[in-house]
């Protein structure tokens, strides 16, 4: 049976062991926005397609990029130091923090 490595988080660091489903799911996401951009691209071939050029293809993008941000902005990023077990502002109490979390934190460091 393959054995999976320990899940990382976006700094490289290995994740505490109650993390570790939440950041071993990174990859499933960082994998669906790299497929709404592919279906993006294959979008872009179907419109320039002569029996495409209905289709609007602003819509599309401007919608699955929104998806795609989306999806993108969700990925967990680093473990939180409130542990998920005291009511946090950063990390909304779950224990660990997205990108754009993790930054407000860092530049909270800076005060
Ligand atoms: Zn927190």
């Amino acid at each position: 049976m393959p054995h999976n490595p320990p899940p990382r988080d976006g700094l490289g660091r290995r994740v505490p062991i109650r993390l570790e489903k939440v950041f071993a799911g990174r990859e499933k996401l960082i994998a669906w926005a790299g497929a709404l951009g592919q279906l993006e691209m294959r979008l872009v071939w179907l419109a320039d397609a002569s029996y495409g050029e209905e289709i609007d293809q602003s819509v599309f993008n401007r919608d699955l990029e929104r998806i795609r941000n989306t999806v993108l902005a969700a990925i967990p990023f680093a473990p939180c130091e409130c542990l998920g077990i005291e009511e946090c502002g950063l990390c909304n109490s779950k224990g660990w923090m997205t990108a754009e979390q993790w930054n407000l934190r860092t530049s909270t460091l800076v005060w």
